[in-house]
Parts: C-alpha cells; sequence; structure tokens
C-alpha cells in the first residue's frame, strides 16, 4: 500500500502522511503535488479539499521543503476521513490560521506554538525551521525519532517543526507513526529507522546524511556522505571520513573551523 502511495505521489513523506491519515493515526494531513492528485486520493475513501492558491516551489530536489502562495504552481490537498476536518483545514489555511492549522492536522500543542513564535523566520528562511528547532535543543545528540534533518532526503516521521529536537510530544507521536507503519510493511519501517538513525549537517548552501556514525570523544565518523546538493563541502565531507563536532553550531574539518551550521546526531 505505501508503495503504491508514493508511485503515485512522487514522494515517501507524502506516501507516508496519507497512510496515516488511511490508518486513523493521523486526524488530517496537508499534501502539496505537481499532479492533480484530487481523483486518486477521492478514490482511497478520503474526503479531499483542494486550497483556492497555489504553492510555487522556491527549491530543487526530491523532497520540497520550500514554497510560497502563488497562482501558478503546485496544487495543495487536505485530506481527511472526516469532511468537516479537511474542509476546517483548508479554511484555517486560507486565513493564515497556523496555530489552529497545525492542531487539527494533529501537530502538538508545544510545537504549534513554536510554529507561531518563529513565522517570520519560517518566511525568511525560504520556509526551513530546522536551524530554529536546533537552537532550541540542548546539545546535538537526539532521539532519531524526531530527525527532521532527513527530510530532505524524503524521509521523516514528522510533518512539523518540533519545538526541540528533544520534544517529548513529538517523539510520541513519531513512535506511534512507526508502530503502524511497522504493522503494514516492516520494510518501509526498517527503511525509515535507518535512515533516520544517522548525524546530519545542514547549512544554508545544503545538507548532508553521514551514514554510520559514530562518536568518538568529539569527532564523529561516518562511512558515506549523501548530498541534497553536490558540492565542495560535499565532496570534502566525502573525502575526510570524520568531522569534529565544537558545538552544535560548529564543526571543525580539515582543522577549519565552519561555524553557522547545524549539526546533528541521531541514535
Ligand atoms: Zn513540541
Amino acid at each position: 500500500m505505501i508503495d503504491e502511495l508514493h508511485l503515485k505521489l512522487g514522494s515517501l513523506i507524502k506516501a507516508l502522511e496519507v497512510f496515516l491519515v488511511l490508518k486513523d493515526a493521523k486526524p488530517a494531513s496537508r499534501i502539496i503535488s505537481e499532479e492533480d492528485v484530487y481523483l486518486y486520493l477521492k478514490s482511497l475513501g478520503l474526503c479531499v479539499e483542494k486550497a483556492d492558491f497555489k504553492i510555487k516551489r522556491l527549491d530543487k530536489g526530491q523532497y520540497s521543503n520550500k514554497g510560497e502562495k502563488a497562482k501558478e504552481g503546485r496544487s495543495l490537498f487536505y485530506v481527511s476521513k472526516n469532511p468537516e476536518l479537511a474542509a476546517k483545514a483548508k479554511n484555517l489555511e486560507a486565513n493564515g490560521d497556523d496555530y489552529n492549522l497545525g492542531l487539527a492536522l494533529g501537530y502538538p500543542e508545544c510545537c504549534c506554538k513554536f510554529f507561531e513564535s518563529n513565522k517570520s523566520e519560517f518566511k525568511e528562511k525560504d520556509n526551513d525551521l530546522l536551524p530554529a528547532t536546533l537552537s532550541a535543543s540542548d546539545g546535538f545528540m537526539f532521539p532519531f525519532y524526531n530527525n527532521i534533518a532527513m527530510r530532505y532526503f524524503d524521509y521523516t516521521l514528522l510533518h512539523h517543526f518540533p519545538c526541540s529536537f528533544n520534544c517529548e510530544k513529538s517523539n510520541e507521536l513519531a513512535k506511534k507513526y512507526l508502530s503502524v507503519i511497522e504493522k503494514n510493511s516492516s520494510r518501509h519501517a526498517a527503511l525509515i529507522r535507518k535512515n533516520l538513525l544517522g548525524a546530519a549537517i545542514h547549512t544554508p548552501i545544503g545538507s548532508y546524511a553521514l551514514a554510520n556514525p559514530k562518536l568518538i570523544g568529539d569527532e564523529i565518523f561516518y562511512d558515506s556522505v549523501k548530498p541534497n546538493e553536490d558540492n565542495n563541502l560535499a565532496r570534502l565531507l566525502s573525502n575526510l571520513g570524520s568531522i569534529k563536532v565544537m558545538d552544535k553550531n560548529t564543526i571543525k574539518i580539515n582543522n577549519e573551523l565552519l561555524k553557522n551550521v547545524n549539526v546533528m546526531l541521531f541514535f
């Protein structure tokens, strides 16, 4: 079932969003799609509402994180098993009520408040609140359930920005989602777990997933690097095989300090 949704919606994250609504694990979901998937979503037995505006994409890559309201672009759908909830989500977003939209989509209240107070940064930083989430977190080691750094590679259990990487409510939700996925497809659950258990470096010029990380002292050793944009930093990280973590926003590579990065180790 997840495979078919993935194929039709073009992304695993979107497939999981719809899957979790179908399995009653999420009350409603918000799906952005290049294609008009209205009829397809209806055919799954869901109540579907389509936004009156479109979303213009502001980034490249497998999974889009950045977009803005526009006349032309991708379509936005709200799905739920409850027709009133799908319509409510549509109206809340049309009215710019992000706080209540988040609650309608089942996001934790603490994270909806966090989004509301970081709204201006969300718009300024091309819809990217990961740095704000990290800045609200202690240290750089976090439970893998809250790993939203892999969203740039089409893997995440959460569809909101947690108020911190230690957010308990988000952790509980992600755990619940993974167990629902596991019941239907242990293959997908294993794939998601494997990808979320890792280290990540997130910078304004790209995101880098470090596979099989091992922390020894203040150094993270890793087997390979998956970049979402191929650039000099990606090649350097690939050649080195390890980085020194000075703090969550500073790493040392080749004896040079790289500041204003976001580094996270998920276990
Ligand atoms: Zn929270």
